[in-house]
């Protein structure tokens, strides 16, 4: 594209610095990135003299990208932190949420999927509260969601997301920018389920369409990933075709992700055929410099990938080193605690967008009903012509039709939502009818245990800091307790501030281990709510090992209810002797319960304390 000096020559402020966003998103959108990067500079330099300090936090938001395509994510974090906290006090939503945006990317860079999430969802509610924003579109979150899905290892969720995007927007044709990107996504997707003729076709449409149109980022794009697609199938040949011609064009768009992945791709092909040395060479250099940008995610997947084809070459001592080298990373990234709270937080916001759709259904019914009870009225007191009646008739038909259909959307959504039914919307935590659903079908097991807790003065955050608050530290409590507990334990919201951890698998020894992690968990660190005010937040809780045994020889095990009755004694002893602690009950046997025997079989109750104790205020 030509630019047009005379054009801004002259102009208005306003009118120049319009006409260099504008500038700036085409250049992006072609994959010029190196242009579009001037363009910032520009837009800083004339906005900056103008004093205008919006469109230079604006423009300085481009720098965290430019960072982050120089594969430099810690340069572009401290960037990106330096201006939000600059800016984030203007409160301007463009603002905001491009800054979701670049803290997504850069968690998505450095394989942080949760993260990344959090970050990506924040900034979809703000575009959608604010559909007039110029940027960042919806389009471009949810193409950045998919990604992330692709990155993350959920490739059903990620088609999902592509295919409902085009479906809704059927009627207004897709700019072929973001068609193209949906169809890559899919191709990888696919790629990562190993259905590779669907691969192969989903990239080939973007293809076309980045050709025709001039989207030379998303080209290079997408033959980097056919290379990969053709070294899934073990045709190293077409493989290294690909990744050649993907080499000159990532080169000239200079986003250091691309051309890492094309040489690693590269390097692969060449192993594949033998050619080993040359082959290493590139694959050992592209890990070099992934791990010096701390995308320590990729480093995995590709020794994943260089282990395997180790292998297949007979070089086992090689490949064990590798899975080794491996091994230590995914350590390292703490997968599966990121992996839980990525499901924990999307569960979240799932719940919260299927309620507000609900309740615009809703709305919409009601309008469409109040319409039909208006028309039936005029229509039985109007004695007509028949043939205007008849015309009336008709139109009271089509909204009743209408109505139906949204009443029909109505049903499937709440059945949906039944299903959903067995998690709590605000926390994303199970609920109690899910436990008792749980119990229900299976009997708890010899060394289970039950840890009910119960966040201490509770009333005083909602008191002090308003329901909201209160709210944040339920949500935040989950996430923790979440993320102290193993993936087979239940975590589960007992009611209002009381939670409940249903743990499998643990011994004795283990148990006050458990008990003190968990409590550690909710004091050990101050909570802190979004306008930045610290909570120091405890919790009292009561353990109960299982099975509690009834009358010896009658072989019946006492419930899970006088399990939780008895944690639920234990946590109010915990309650009265000063909070922040727990009671463990130790020794109990049903037969003390059950028959009222407390003074000849009494529980005892082991104290667990946090590893910083403090006592909370009276
Ligand atoms: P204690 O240490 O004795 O447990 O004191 P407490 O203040 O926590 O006392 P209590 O357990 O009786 O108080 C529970 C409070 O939690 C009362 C209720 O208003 C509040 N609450 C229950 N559910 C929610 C919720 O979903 N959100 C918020 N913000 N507050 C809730
Ligand atoms: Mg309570
Ligand atoms: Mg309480």
């Amino acid at each position: 594209m030509q630019e047009a000096p005379a054009f801004t020559v002259g102009a208005p402020y306003p009118v120049h610095v319009a006409y260099l966003r504008l500038l700036r998103r085409i250049h992006l959108d072609a994959g010029r990135l190196a242009d579009g990067y001037a363009v910032d500079e520009r837009i800083i330099r004339l906005a900056a003299a103008e004093g205008d300090t919006l469109q230079v936090a604006l423009a300085s938001l481009g720098r965290v990208h430019k960072r982050l395509n120089d594969n430099d994510p810690p340069a572009a974090m401290a960037l990106l932190e330096g201006l939000n906290n600059q800016y984030r006090d203007q409160h301007n939503t463009e603002f905001a949420a491009n800054a979701e945006m670049a803290y997504g990317a850069i968690y998505n860079a450095t394989g942080q999927h949760d993260r990344a999430l959090a970050h990506y969802l924040r900034a979809l509610e703000l575009v959608q509260h604010t559909p007039s924003l110029w940027s960042p579109r919806e389009a471009d979150v949810r193409l950045a969601l998919a990604r992330l899905y692709v990155n993350s290892g959920n490739p059903l969720k990620a088609l999902e997301t592509t295919r409902s995007y085009r479906e809704a927007r059927t009627a207004a044709a897709l700019p072929p920018r973001v068609e193209a990107l949906t169809y890559f996504l899919d191709g990888r997707a696919y790629v990562t389920l190993h259905q590779l003729a669907q691969a192969h076709a989903a990239f080939e449409r973007a293809l076309v369409l980045a050709r025709k149109h001039d989207l030379r980022w998303i080209e290079a794009n997408v033959l980097g990933n056919v290379s990969d697609a053709y070294l899934r199938a073990q045709r190293y040949v077409e493989a290294e075709h690909a990744a050649r011609t993907a080499v000159a064009l990532s080169e000239a768009v200079t986003d250091q992700s691309i051309i890492q992945m094309v040489y690693a791709n590269l390097g692969f092909a060449l192993f594949g055929q033998g050619r080993m040395t040359e082959g290493t060479g590139y694959i050992d250099r592209t890990t070099q410099e992934l791990r010096k940008a701390g995308a320590m995610l990729a480093v995995s997947n590709i020794l994943a990938e260089k282990g395997e084809a180790l292998e297949r070459a007979g070089l086992h001592k090689q490949a064990l080193q590798t899975v080794r080298e491996r091994e230590k990373i995914q350590e390292s990234l703490e997968l599966e605690r990121r992996n839980k709270a990525f499901a924990a937080l999307q569960e979240q916001f799932n719940a919260k967008q299927r309620a507000a759709q609900i309740e615009r259904l809703r709305q919409e019914n009601a309008v469409k009903d109040a319409e039909i009870d208006n028309r039936n009225l005029r229509l039985a007191l109007a004695s007509l012509g028949a043939g205007i009646a008849l015309l009336l008739s008709g139109f009271v038909f089509m909204l009743y039709r209408k109505s139906q259909r949204t009443s029909l959307r109505l049903a499937e959504l709440n059945a949906e939502l039944a299903h959903r039914s067995a998690h709590d919307p605000l926390t994303g935590l199970f609920n109690r009818r899910s436990f008792v659903d749980r119990m229900r079908a299976k009997q708890a097991a010899s060394d289970d245990c039950f840890t009910l807790l119960d966040i201490d003065h509770f009333k005083r955050i909602n008191d002090q800091h308003g329901h909201a608050a209160g709210d944040a530290v339920l949500v935040e409590v989950g996430r923790r307790l979440n993320e102290v507990v193993r993936g087979s334990d239940m975590v589960l919201r007992w009611g209002g501030e009381e939670f409940l951890v249903y743990s499998q698998g643990v011994s004795e020894a283990q148990r006050p281990l458990l008990v003190q992690r968990i409590l550690n968990a909710i004091a050990g660190a101050p909570v802190v709510l979004e306008d930045g005010t610290a909570l120091q937040v405890s919790a009292t809780a009561g353990a109960v090992p299982l099975p509690i045994h009834a009358t010896a020889g009658s072989g019946e095990a006492f419930g899970w209810e006088q399990a939780i009755a008895l944690a639920d004694r234990a946590l109010y002893k915990g309650k009265e002797a000063g909070r922040n602690r727990a009671f463990i009950v130790e020794g109990v046997d049903g037969s003390a319960i059950g028959q009222g025997q407390e003074q000849e079989r009494k529980p005892q109750l082991h104290l667990v304390l946090p590893d910083m104790f403090w006592q909370p205020a009276r």
